[in-house]
């Protein structure tokens, strides 16, 4: 729903959906006999039909104002797109969603002190959906990292995707030049996408979903130096796993690349790293400071966390005992 386009405007509905380029489509082909002229930026169609107006625009926002405007919005997307969803939040997706061909994308690690951010962007056409789901994706967050571990090489074999893996002195790096884990993770988010669109090119997905971590200006403006951005048909949505089965095949693998990683890092550093940021945390932490000194620690961790601080003091204690 978008806030601005209410001002001033009462008692009138004012329904705001965001579709495809295909489904924006159809949206303009219904409404061609009622069109009017609005020259508007951003604007690229417009229409009057049984009272409400309806103003669609660029970014694939199409707008009903009007006393009927529910009636006439439902027609082409609807504000819960699947039964099944606990409370996802963004964008309205559009009707079948599910079964589309979909660029899912999805990051992990970030709460985590050890170890790195991963992110993936996984494409699921339409004709690998049941495939994807009889490899045991399900459309839950209910999946343990066991089961990852065991269906994510299957996938991995299967689907076209990009993973990118954000190993902690580089995270270290942009995030001492002041990025915050927003940028990174939109920046991370939107190279796998582009990887995956050149890797299934000139084969286009009929909708890209980001499991949202930001709101979508937020999103973009995260990108502004970016040389290419991907913005055609990209939608965002909390629970986004939920949604389509690519953000939950893209959750597996990055899931998968992440606890590798912490296998890989646990052999080196000699010592089982725990995921998360608790107190045990600060205890291993401590034990590498101890023995093997603070490079050791910014090599396997996210350095600004307050965990570095914590596990200082507790291996400065037990440097006095
Ligand atoms: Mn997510």
């Amino acid at each position: 729903m978008n806030n601005d386009t209410t001002k001033g405007v009462k008692n009138m509905s004012n329904i705001v959906i965001q579709l495809t380029k295909e489904a924006q489509q159809k949206v303009h082909a219904h409404y061609t006999p009622y069109k009017v002229e609005r020259n508007a930026p951003g604007v690229v169609f417009a229409a009057k039909a049984n009272g409400v107006s309806i103003t669609s625009y660029r970014s694939g926002k199409v707008m009903f104002q009007g006393g009927r405007a529910a009636e006439e919005a439902q027609q082409f997307g609807i504000p819960n797109p699947s039964k099944n969803v606990t409370s996802s939040k963004g964008d309205t997706l559009p009707e079948d969603f599910a079964s589309k061909s979909v660029i899912g994308s999805d990051e992990t690690g970030t709460g985590d002190y050890f170890g790195p951010i991963t992110v993936a962007a996984v494409y699921v056409p339409a004709h690998q959906i049941e495939l994807v789901k009889e490899l045991g994706v399900k459309d839950s967050k209910m999946l343990t990292d066991d089961f990852m571990r065991k269906i994510a090489p299957d996938l991995i074999k299967t689907l076209t995707y990009s993973l990118l893996i954000l190993h902690n002195p580089k995270y270290n790096e942009v995030q001492a030049k002041d990025w915050s884990q927003g940028k990174i993770k939109a920046v991370l988010h939107n190279q796998a996408l582009k990887k995956v669109l050149a890797k299934i090119a000139p084969e286009k997905p009929e909708a890209i979903l980001i499991d949202q971590f930001a709101e979508r200006n937020t999103y973009y403006n995260h990108l502004k130096n970016e040389k290419e951005i991907v913005r055609e048909n990209v939608l965002f949505a909390t629970k986004a796993e939920q949604l389509h089965l690519s953000v939950a095949a893209a959750s597996i693998i990055a899931r998968y690349a992440f606890l590798r990683e912490m296998d890989r890092l646990s052999k080196e550093v000699g010592v089982t790293l725990p995921k998360g940021a608790s107190a045990k945390v600060d205890e291993v932490a401590a034990q590498i400071l101890l023995t093997q000194g603070e490079d050791a620690l910014y090599e396997v961790t996210k350095w600004h966390f307050a965990n570095t601080t914590k596990a200082s003091r507790i291996a400065s204690k037990k440097r006095l005992i």
